[in-house]
């Protein structure tokens, strides 16, 4: 210990502080303050930033017009949402839980109203929300009669001693919560009950996927994450993808990056998606970018889904190794984009 205290007071004390020593000195954990820059990071810091996803997958280019800007309205007004409450100093938890909370009660995306059907034919929304300032994070997976679920994962993280509550557990903590409830048709829409049908009569497994995240850095310099979910159609089992799985497809650590994901959850599990990107950024001093760029292309496969992530100066990571993924950006720099294939839209 004191042979530790004596490396850090001397790397402390060399005048020019080299970016290795930094980096040895967060690895050890000996500090939970804001990351250690990368020297690749060229762009000035941003005051506050967010990045918005509403999933990824097959987005066929020849969408219905009309639907495709339905898409883009609403990506549009979850960014607005999130810049102005971030402009006006709100935390990145609060906001990333606000705007999540809208797109859940969007029927247009698979979280809240609109999350797909099982294959019973019932609904079971999972979500994760995670606090970078202190690695505090809270689930919730398979509920069957929260309106936001994202809320209700909240709670667990600030008023339970636990991090991930499942099924009739959680909806049992969500009574105690006196969390907004709602009857199962309350998530039917029309297309995912088609998508259903349509999974019921081919076997084959359903690329509907729509899933929300929210990722945001606050003028304070903290950062959020939070993901919410429907899942996969036709799934079955209990089954739990990677949304609320923390370090899959949720994570939020103020000394890297805050990470939310969307796409086939099983691999993103397999390869710990979100806490990846936050570890390569740790020990190997990778920019946020090169971080995310690198799981999407290399450890993941063509085809697997996309992450969105902010660093703790507010550069923006969003990658995505599918056709198309519905995503925004924005920060206190004038950045405000929305894109669903590769292009940004104009
Ligand atoms: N990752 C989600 C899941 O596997 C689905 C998605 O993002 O579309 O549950």
């Amino acid at each position: 210990m004191r042979a530790n205290r004596s490396i850090v007071a001397a790397a402390l004390s060399t005048a020019a502080l080299s970016t290795a020593a930094l980096l040895a000195f967060a690895c050890a954990g000996a500090s939970r303050g804001p990351a250690p820059l990368s020297p690749a990071d060229p762009a000035p810091p941003a005051e506050w930033a967010i990045a918005v996803h509403g999933g990824a997958g097959t987005i066929d280019r020849g969408i219905d017009p009309q639907r495709k800007a339905a898409y883009v309205g609403a990506l549009r007004a979850a960014l607005e949402l999130g810049s102005r409450s971030l402009a006006a100093g709100e935390p990145a938890l609060d906001v990333v839980e606000k705007v999540v909370r809208v797109l859940e009660d969007d029927p247009l995306f698979n979280a809240g109203r609109g999350a797909v059907y099982t294959h019973e034919g019932t609904h079971e929304l999972d979500a994760a929300i995670m606090d970078g300032r202190g690695l505090a994070t809270g689930a919730v997976a398979a509920v069957k009669t929260v309106r936001n679920p994202i809320s209700l994962a909240r709670l667990v993280m600030e008023r339970s001693p636990h991090v991930l509550l499942v099924g009739d557990g959680a909806e049992a903590f969500g009574d105690e919560m006196k969390v907004e409830r709602v009857a199962q048709d309350y998530f039917h829409t029309e297309t995912r009950y088609e998508a259903w049908q349509r999974a019921l009569d081919s076997e084959r497994r359903q690329e509907d996927r729509d899933t929300v995240g929210v990722v945001a850095r606050d003028v304070f310099g903290n950062l959020a994450a939070a993901t919410s979910t429907g899942g996969l159609t036709d799934k079955r089992f209990g089954r739990v993808g990677d949304v609320p799985i923390v370090g899959a497809g949720t994570y939020a650590d103020n000394r890297t990056c805050a990470v939310s994901a969307t796409g086939k959850g099983e691999e993103f599990i397999r390869h710990n998606v979100a806490h990846t990107i936050s570890a390569r950024m740790d020990f190997l001093g990778e920019g946020v970018e090169t971080a995310a760029e690198a799981v999407i292309r290399r450890t993941l496969r063509p085809g697997d889904g996309g992450v969105i992530a902010v660093d703790a100066r507010g550069n923006l990571a969003l990658a995505f190794n599918t056709q198309g993924m519905y995503r925004g950006a924005a920060d206190a720099n004038g950045r405000f984009e929305v894109g669903i294939w590769e292009k940004w839209e104009r």
